[in-house]
C-alpha cells in the first residue's frame, strides 16, 4: 500500500491541471482499496455547496451537475468535522442523503476524507461500496494521506482560475499564500530563473594538465569577481551599506582558503578543476547543512550558488542574456542573489520564490532595493510560470497567477496609492520625530554595515540605536584580530560622530552561529548565546572590547550594549572585563574615555529585574525580536508558528511597561530596538509608553516619523491605556488600525487603504 500511495502521488504531482489530478486520484484510489466508487467534491464556500468534481463508479454526467448543499450529507458531516468517517452501512446513518441523479444505488460501505489546506476544508473524497464494508486502518490512513496531497492542487488550481472554469461559474480569485519578504505590490510578467549549472553532475576526471586545470580554475575566479563587482556596481544605488554586506560576503567568500586552496589541492592530486570545484564546494555547503539552522542554510546554498556560478565560467557556459521584459517578477525555486542582482532595477517588478524565508539573503536584498516579494510560496508550479501574468502582494506573502481583471484593476490602484504615500514620505526628511504636542522621540538606525558606502537614512537618523557586530564575524573564515576589527568599528563610529553610536558587543548563538565556531545544541535560542559565549571566552570579549574603546578614541561618540542578560551577575562580569579593557588601555597610553553602558532587555527575566540591571548601566534597550519570541514561546524564524509570533500580544505590552518602570526608578533611558520600533501601529503604543527613543531600519524611519509627527503624547497615552485592557493582539491590532485611520494614516498599513 506504501508503494502504490508513493506511485499515485507521483502521478498527482505530475499531472498538468487539476482535472487531470483528480481524475488519477479516483481512479487510482479505487483500485487500491478495491472500492466500488471513488468521488471528490469540493466546496464552494461562495454558494454555500458541496460539488461533485470528479469520480470513478458514478456517472461521468453528474460530474459538475451533484451539487449538495454546505454541510448536508455525510459529506457535509465530513467537512463539518474535518476527520475521516469510517461507516460500515452509511445507509443506517442520520445524515445519509440519496442523491439520485448521479446514479447512486444503495451504497452500504463509506469512508470519507476531508482535503485541508491550511486548516481550512476544501473538499472531501469518499469511497462508497455496494455491500456492507467496515474500511480498515491502513486504508482510512491511506484515503486521508491522498486527500492532503489533493490539497495543493486544488489551491493552485484556484489561484490561476483553473477550478473558476471547471466549474463553470466563477469564484472569487484564490491567491497563493507565502510569506511576506519585503513590502509593496508588484504587477508583472513572471521571468522564470533556474540554478545556471548543475554542479552535481560533474564527474572526477584525470586531469591531463594540472597546471592548466589551476589556471582554469583560477581565471574562472577571476571571471565572477568581475561578475560580482559589476552586479555591486549595478545594485549599489540601490542599496544601503548593510544590504551591499552581502556582496563583500560572496567576495571574501570567493577567497577564502577552503574555497581556493581546497579545490587547488584537488587539482594538484589529479583531478580536474570542474570535479575539484564540486567536491570543494560540496564538503564546504555540508558543513552548513549539518548544523541544521536557519542561517547557515542560507549559507549553504549561498556557497552552492557561488559554486554554480563558477562552473559556468569554467566550462565557458555563460549563458546568453536573459532579455528581461519591463516589469519583470523574478521567479524561481531557488533564486540566488546574484539573478536578483543582474535585472535592472528599473525593469524588476518583484520576486516570488517557492523557498527561502524573510531571513533568505534574496529576501534582505528585495527589501534594500524596494523591490515587492513573497517566499515560502510552496504551491506555486515553477515549470508552468514562464510568461505568465502575476501580482505579487509583499504585504501579505500573497501571490496571484493570471489575476482576474478586477483582482488586477484592485491592486493597480493599491501600486498607485502607494507610490503617493512614498513621495509624501519624502517630503518628511529634514523634519524633527516629534508629537503634535512638542515630545520629540529621536530615531536611530540599526546597522551592521561591512562596507565604505553611505547608508541609507545616514542624514536623517539622530545616531545609530544598534550596531550588530555579527556581521563583519560572519563574513569571515576567522574571527577577526583587535585591529581588522577596531577599523570596522572606527569606520561607523566617524561616519556618525558626533551622533551616538552604540555598538553592541558579540551576539552569536541563536540563529546567527560562526561558520569557524561550531556548536551542537538541540534549542539554540535556550543555549550558548550572546554574552553567556562572551563570558566563557574572555579572550574574544576582551579582544572585541579593546577594539570598540580604541575606536572611539577623539571621537566619544561610543555606547556600549550587552546582549541576551538574564542575570545581574553576568552584567556585573562583563561591566568588569570592560573596565578592566578601559584601564590596560590607559595604561597603554590610548586617551580612551569611558563609554554609556547599556543592557538589552530581551529575556522575560531581564524585565522582572529591569530595575537591577537599570542601576549598574547608563541606559536600557529593549530587543522585542527576541523578548516576543521568549515571552510567547514561538521562535522567531519558524514560520510553522508565525501565525503565533506576535509583538501587540498584550504581554509583550506588559512587559515593556514594566521594563519601563524598572528603568525610571534609576532615571534611565530605554530605547526599543526590535523590529517593533519600526511598525508603524507599534509606534503608537510605544510613543504612549514614553520610550525615549526608537532604533529601526532605514526603510521605516518615514513611516514612524509619519506616525509620530500626527499624533499627540495624550493621544498616544490613551490608546496604550486602551491597548493594555484589550485581551489578545488581534483586539490591539484593531485598536491601533482603528487610530491610524482616524488619524488619516491608514495607508501606512495597509496597502491602498
Ligand atoms: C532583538 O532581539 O530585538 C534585537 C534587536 O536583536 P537581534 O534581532 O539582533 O537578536
Ligand atoms: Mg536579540
Amino acid at each position: 500500500m506504501l508503494e502504490s500511495l508513493r506511485r499515485i502521488v507521483q502521478e498527482v504531482d505530475n499531472a498538468p491541471d487539476l482535472e487531470q489530478a483528480l481524475a488519477i486520484i479516483v481512479r487510482r484510489v479505487k483500485e487500491a482499496v478495491k472500492a466500488d466508487v471513488c468521488s471528490v467534491y469540493l466546496n464552494d464556500y461562495e454558494n454555500r455547496r458541496h460539488i461533485l468534481q470528479a469520480t470513478d463508479g458514478l456517472q461521468q454526467a453528474a460530474v459538475g451537475r451533484v451539487r449538495i448543499e454546505l454541510g448536508r450529507g455525510l459529506v457535509g458531516l465530513v467537512s463539518e468535522r474535518a476527520e475521516p468517517i469510517n461507516l460500515d452501512d452509511a445507509c443506517a446513518h442520520p445524515r445519509y442523503l440519496r442523491i439520485t441523479d448521479s446514479g447512486e444505488d444503495r451504497y452500504h460501505g463509506f469512508l470519507g476524507a476531508p482535503i485541508i489546506q491550511n486548516r481550512k476544508v476544501l473538499g472531501v473524497l469518499v469511497l462508497r461500496q455496494l455491500e456492507k464494508r467496515q474500511y480498515q486502518e491502513d486504508e482510512v490512513t491511506f484515503v486521508a494521506t491522498l486527500a492532503s496531497q489533493l490539497a495543493g492542487a486544488i489551491t493552485y488550481a484556484r489561484t490561476n482560475g483553473e477550478l473558476a472554469r471547471l466549474q463553470d461559474e466563477g469564484i472569487p480569485q484564490r491567491f497563493l499564500p507565502g510569506l511576506a519578504a519585503s513590502p509593496g505590490i508588484g504587477i508583472g510578467t513572471a521571468v522564470v530563473v533556474y540554478p545556471p549549472a548543475d554542479l552535481d553532475a560533474i564527474p572526477d576526471r584525470r586531469a591531463e594538465n594540472p597546471q592548466s586545470e589551476e589556471d582554469a580554475f583560477r581565471g574562472a575566479l577571476r571571471d565572477v569577481a568581475a561578475d560580482l563587482d559589476r552586479l555591486a556596481a549595478r545594485t549599489q544605488t540601490n542599496l544601503n551599506a548593510e544590504d551591499m554586506a552581502i556582496f563583500d560576503a560572496w567576495r571574501l567568500m570567493l577567497e577564502s582558503d577552503t574555497l581556493v586552496d581546497g579545490t587547488l589541492a584537488r587539482i594538484r592530486a589529479g583531478n580536474w578543476a570542474p570535479g575539484a570545484l564540486r567536491e570543494t564546494i560540496a564538503e564546504h555547503a555540508r558543513v552548513f547543512d549539518e548544523m541544521e539552522d536557519a542561517y547557515l542554510r542560507e549559507r549553504a546554498s549561498d556557497v552552492r550558488d557561488l559554486g554554480r556560478c563558477i562552473l559556468v565560467h569554467l566550462q565557458n557556459l555563460a549563458a546568453a542574456p536573459i532579455q528581461y521584459p519591463p516589469k519583470t517578477i523574478l521567479v524561481g525555486a531557488e533564486i540566488s542573489a546574484m539573478q536578483i542582482a543582474d535585472v535592472p532595477r528599473e525593469l524588476l517588478a518583484g520576486v516570488v520564490s517557492t523557498g527561502g524565508s524573510g531571513s533568505s539573503h534574496v529576501a534582505i536584498l528585495a527589501r534594500g532595493m524596494g523591490v515587492p516579494a513573497a517566499m515560502g510560496v510552496a504551491d506555486l508550479p515553477v515549470g508552468r510560470a514562464e510568461g505568465r501574468d502575476m501580482v505579487v502582494d509583499g504585504y501579505r506573502g500573497r501571490v496571484y497567477v493570471a489575476p482576474a481583471p478586477a483582482v488586477r484593476a484592485e491592486y493597480q490602484r493599491m501600486a498607485e496609492h502607494d507610490r503617493a504615500m512614498t513621495n509624501e514620505l519624502k517630503a518628511l526628511r529634514h523634519l524633527p520625530a516629534e508629537t503634535t504636542d512638542g515630545f520629540e522621540v529621536p530615531l536611530f538606525l540599526n546597522t551592521g554595515l561591512v562596507s565604505e558606502n553611505r547608508p541609507l537614512g545616514l542624514d536623517e537618523c539622530a545616531g545609530v540605536g544598534l550596531y550588530r557586530t555579527e556581521l563583519p564575524f560572519m563574513v569571515r573564515d576567522s574571527f577577526p584580530g583587535e585591529v581588522a576589527q577596531m577599523a570596522n568599528y572606527r569606520k561607523v563610529l566617524e561616519m556618525f560622530a558626533p551622533r551616538p553610536v552604540t555598538i553592541r558587543t558579540l551576539d552569536i548563538g541563536g540563529d546567527k552561529p560562526l561558520p569557524y565556531f561550531p556548536m551542537h545544541e538541540a534549542n539554540p535560542f535556550l543555549g550558548w548565546r550572546g554574552i553567556r559565549i562572551t563570558l566563557d571566552h574572555p579572550e574574544i570579549f576582551l579582544t572585541q572590547v579593546r577594539a570598540i574603546l580604541r575606536a572611539s578614541v577623539g571621537l566619544d561618540n561610543l555606547r556600549i550594549l550587552f546582549p541576551m542578560v538574564s542575570t545581574v551577575t553576568e552584567l556585573d562580569e562583563a561591566l568588569i572585563l570592560l573596565r578592566r579593557a578601559h584601564d590596560e588601555l590607559l595604561e597603554d597610553g590610548y586617551q580612551v574615555r569611558m563609554p554609556a553602558t547599556g543592557v538589552m532587555i530581551e529575556v522575560p527575566a531581564a524585565v522582572y529585574q529591569a530595575e537591577a540591571l537599570a542601576r549598574r548601566v547608563d541606559f536600557l534597550s529593549i530587543g522585542t525580536n527576541d523578548l516576543t519570541q521568549y515571552l510567547l514561546a514561538v521562535d522567531r524564524n519558524n514560520s510553522h508558528v508565525a501565525k503565533l509570533y506576535d509583538e501587540l500580544h498584550p504581554a509583550v505590552l506588559r512587559a515593556l511597561s514594566q521594563t519601563l518602570v524598572g528603568a525610571l526608578v534609576h532615571g534611565r533611558e530605554v530605547s526599543v530596538c526590535g523590529e517593533m520600533a519600526g511598525d508603524p501601529l507599534a509606534v503608537i503604543l510605544l510613543v504612549g509608553l514614553g520610550v525615549h527613543s526608537l532604533s529601526m531600519g532605514a526603510h521605516s524611519l518615514p513611516r514612524v516619523k509619519r506616525v509620530i509627527r500626527s499624533i499627540s503624547r495624550a493621544r498616544a497615552r490613551e490608546v496604550l491605556k486602551a491597548a493594555l485592557q484589550c485581551e489578545d493582539a488581534a483586539a490591539v491590532r484593531r485598536l491601533l488600525v482603528n487610530t491610524l485611520e482616524t488619524l488619516g494614516l491608514g495607508g501606512l498599513v495597509r496597502p491602498g487603504g
